[in-house]
């Protein structure tokens, strides 16, 4: 379908669609702060503390809706790079309850730990390496250890993982962790992965599921929780590919990023120092996003070498190598790890999108606020809203049959119909958000089967036909596209 450039312009006043200019005033200024996500994730019911009606438990917060529709996306882009587009990956789902010998081998029984101190003031428990970035229990201006009446206790390691009980009866034997990471579940699988999936080297293991770690200091909403989602991928190269695969793997990771929308200048990648290295690893590299708290790690990429695979042969009697019957050679793999988080890279899209312009209403001559969620369509709860423009002449009945005929439709991804309140609060619904196109459907529509299409980040109305909308909206959903913020910052920058 050819974009045709005709404005909608409805024709009596009753029909008025309220919607409005796009003449940003706040064009390339970054306007987004945490408070505002975190307002407009429980405004929208994308995110919402846990267990509220009980008060809340600390940084525990659940999903709605919109939240599960957004997170999905994410989580199947991340498969969609992880598996469709390559053919050197497989997928597993292992258990969250391991045996315990498990975490003896990795090293996390004796060394998943974080260093803590407690205030004997305030009684408040903090991760000592954090300090400069928490509050004091007493004086929130102020870091712990700041204020005089502070009295900090000397660190000592405190281990992040929950320990349970398996079994009706708690007695020695029975302990077990929920897993603090989802990559053990792949590494004791080896052996059945690499006979059943019928790869040789180089070749990768994804997993996507629930990690738990008891943080000192959780925070900053979603960024920091107990209980959150990770992307985990172990690529098994020959011990001599693996530099090379670890580079290819950063810049994989990268680029998935920026193709999914977030705005290059918002990302880095930052090699860590020797000292902060794991004893195993001789390379790592966090993807860091410029959140509104800073600099921070979106997802961690390492060469883990031969360590995981090794550890666990020993500790399990198993040989866990590969032999090369085109060589004859037998070896352990090295080990290339991209670990991402789930609701870390949800948030940093949120974020990311998040914008406000000052807009003209059409006709009204006064600016107005629009609070607008720029997300990748692909990424998107929903990629399109069928919105009667009114309650009556057959609009909502046309509306529904369009409804029906496009939704569930494959490649095209959630679909909304909306027929409540006035169209241009309907629109400022559908923005906050992030729906990309909205259908409207009004007195015209009826006379000559077309609609308005509309488009989030432009206003842009364009008249089209309702023969192939549904393509014609898969299309743009799948098309390349970058954040008008980039242009707006560009032409800020130009002009100042
Ligand atoms: P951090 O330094 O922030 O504690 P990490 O280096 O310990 O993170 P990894 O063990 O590399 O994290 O885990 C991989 C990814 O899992 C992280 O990059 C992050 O996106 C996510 N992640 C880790 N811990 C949490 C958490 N407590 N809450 C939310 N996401 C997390």
């Amino acid at each position: 379908m050819e974009a045709s450039s005709v404005e909608y312009h409805p024709r009596t006043m009753s029909e008025q669609p309220a919607d409005l200019d796009a003449s940003p005033a706040l064009a390339g200024e970054d306007v987004v702060t945490m408070d505002k996500i975190v307002a407009l994730c429980k405004r929208r019911g994308f995110i919402f503390p846990s267990s509220e009606i009980y008060g809340g438990v600390g940084s525990t917060y659940d999903f709605g809706h919109y939240g599960v529709l957004l997170k999905t996306n994410v989580k199947n882009e991340w498969w969609r790079a992880m598996l469709s587009e390559r053919d050197d990956i497989v997928a597993i789902d292992s258990a969250i309850l391991q045996h315990p010998r498990v975490w003896e081998a990795s090293g996390h029984l004796a060394g998943f730990t974080d260093p803590l101190v407690d205030c004997r003031t305030c009684g408040q428990r903090f991760r000592a390496d954090h300090l400069g970035d928490l509050q004091c229990g007493r004086k929130p201006s102020k870091h712990p250890g700041e204020t005089e009446e502070c009295s900090l206790t000397d660190a000592r390691d405190f281990n992040l993982m929950f320990e349970t009980t398996v079994g009706p009866v708690k007695e020695s034997g029975s302990v077990a962790y929920l897993r603090p990471e989802t990559a053990q579940g792949i590494f004791i699988n080896f052996k059945n992965m690499l006979q059943f999936s019928r790869k040789q080297p180089p070749f990768g293991i994804a997993q996507v599921g629930k990690s738990f770690r008891n943080e000192i200091t959780p925070g900053n909403f979603v960024f920091r929780t107990r209980e959150f989602e990770q992307m985990e991928m172990e690529f098994f190269v020959p011990p001599d590919d693996a530099a090379r695969w670890f580079e290819h793997w950063l810049v994989e990771r990268e680029h998935w990023y920026v193709e999914l929308g977030l705005r290059p200048d918002h990302l880095r990648l930052r090699a860590h120092d020797p000292d902060e290295l794991s004893h195993y690893s001789s390379a790592t590299s966090d993807v860091e996003y410029l959140f509104p708290i800073g600099w921070s790690e979106l997802e961690g990429i390492a060469n883990r070498g031969n360590f995981d695979l090794t550890q666990h042969a020993e500790f399990s009697g198993e040989k866990l190598e590969y032999f090369d019957q085109a060589t004859g050679e037998r070896y352990v793999p090295h080990v290339i790890e991209p670990a991402a988080g789930a609701d870390r890279a949800t948030l940093a899209f949120l974020v990311d999108a998040y914008d406000e312009e000052i807009v003209e209403r059409q006709g009204a001559g006064e600016g107005e606020l629009r609070t607008v969620l720029r997300l990748h369509p692909r990424l998107a709860p929903i990629k399109a809203a069928i919105l009667p423009l009114v309650k009556k002449d057959g609009q909502p009945e046309l509306a529904r049959e369009l409804h029906h005929l496009i939704r569930g439709r494959a490649g095209l991804g959630m679909v909304e119909y909306d027929d409540g309140g006035a169209i241009g609060k309907r629109y400022r619904r559908q923005d906050e958000i992030g729906t990309p196109f909205c259908l409207t459907i009004d007195h015209q529509s009826i006379e000559d089967s077309t609609i308005t299409l509309r488009d989030r980040d432009s206003l842009a109305q364009e008249r089209v036909p309702i023969e192939g909308i549904a393509q014609e909206i898969e299309r743009r959903v799948n098309a390349p596209w970058s954040t008008p913020k980039l242009s707006a910052a560009a032409t800020t920058g130009a002009a100042s």
